[in-house]
């Protein structure tokens, strides 16, 4: 349930209610909107809660929360998520473009990556160091001495990090290294890799299961928020179904639909969604129409020689091409991909 504050509700009072909650057996969420500050209380109720919490200081009302999902809900808070990580924002009036190789494979293949992406305009660096493989007989990343690479490419290019932790013992190691940590597709229902990052203070990027329903996605972000971390980003990245001549089916209502459902950003991946380089831009400009927060997409100086994923990798020529017709779609939709710094210019 949901405990609204008044308008002018004291810190005192919020910071009681928020005590009272706790004391009832639930957790506490206080979100502080620009208008009046709510107090999610998620767990288990006794009978009475409701109404022992509705008469305190303060109080407006206690309102039930309808959607399966709590804290990730719109009914618990009404303004959209913007999520900070280093020089990627993603929720604001910016689209948010992670671009890089899908796996780290030498230092010359990740800086040279990182600065041609960063001269195209993208906010942060992605590259996989730890890798889920559909075969065990595939290259598994280069662990961490990927991350270390990964790192390097931060100090030269200013690039944020997103890169994959694909195991609860490692989500310790990978945020040392990583800005953002991405939980992949294969992962979205691992339980106790959700509840792993959500303990730690680095923003996640949740890909939706191949076979996960869109409620589903949104029960294992509230995995990550219940555990206090607020920083999420779900991200569509194409499911399964007969259709082959794509190699996973990208649903862009899904964008649509999250808006309609969630306060948190949405980003969509061109790349896994369609698995084919000459697909990409077309599905990045109709994901920025339909309204996404951001990309993540696929970007390798020589997709020939890519040791994962090269067929659906752009070139860097490719990625500066995209990027200059998203520019284009963003501004049609008021958006953009770069903010402006010069607000307070004459
Ligand atoms: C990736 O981003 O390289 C990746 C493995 O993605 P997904 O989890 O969506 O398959
Ligand atoms: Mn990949």
């Amino acid at each position: 349930m949901i405990v609204v504050m008044k308008a002018d509700a004291s810190k005192d009072q919020i910071a009681h209610m928020t005590a009272q909650v706790e004391s009832l057996g639930l957790r506490a969420h206080v979100i502080v909107g620009t208008e009046r500050t709510v107090i999610a209380a998620i767990g288990v109720k006794r009978d009475g809660t409701k109404e022992s919490l509705a008469i305190g200081e303060g109080v407006a009302e206690v309102v039930p929360i309808s959607a399966p999902y709590k804290v990730a809900s719109l009914e618990v808070k009404s303004e959209k998520t913007l999520v900070q990580a280093g020089s990627l924002r993603v929720g604001g009036r910016q689209i948010g473009i992670i671009a890089g190789p899908c796996s780290v494979e030498s230092e010359s293949q990740i800086l040279e990556t990182a600065k041609a992406v960063k001269e195209a305009g993208a906010h942060a660096l992605r590259g996989g160091a730890f890798k889920p493989r559909t075969s065990p007989y595939s290259f598994q990343g280069m662990k961490e001495e990927g991350l270390k690479l990964l790192d390097a490419a931060r100090q030269m290019t200013g690039l944020a990090v997103a890169t994959e932790v694909v195991a609860t013992e490692d989500v310790e190691l990978v945020a040392r290294y990583a800005d953002v940590l991405q939980v992949g597709a294969r992962n979205m229902q691992n339980y106790r890799l959700l509840e792993a990052v959500g303990s730690v203070d680095r923003a996640v990027l949740l890909k939706r299961g191949p076979s996960a329903t869109v409620d589903e996605l949104l029960l294992a972000a509230e995995y990550i928020l219940d555990r206090g971390n607020g920083r999420v980003i779900l991200c569509e990245r194409g499911i399964r179904t007969y259709e082959s001549h794509t190699r996973f089916t990208l649903p862009l209502a899904t964008v649509s639909y999250l808006h309609h459902k969630t306060h948190l950003p949405v980003v969509v991946d061109p790349s896994h969604g369609t698995g084919h380089a000459y697909m990409v831009p077309d599905m990045a400009a109709a994901a920025i129409a339909a309204g996404a927060d951001g990309l993540i997409v696929e970007v390798h100086p020589t997709p020939e020689t890519a040791l994962s994923d090269g067929y659906q990798s752009l070139t860097p020529a490719a990625f500066a091409d995209m990027m200059d017709r998203c520019r284009k779609i963003a501004n049609a939709v008021d958006r953009c991909l770069e903010e402006s710094h010069n607000a307070t210019g004459g």
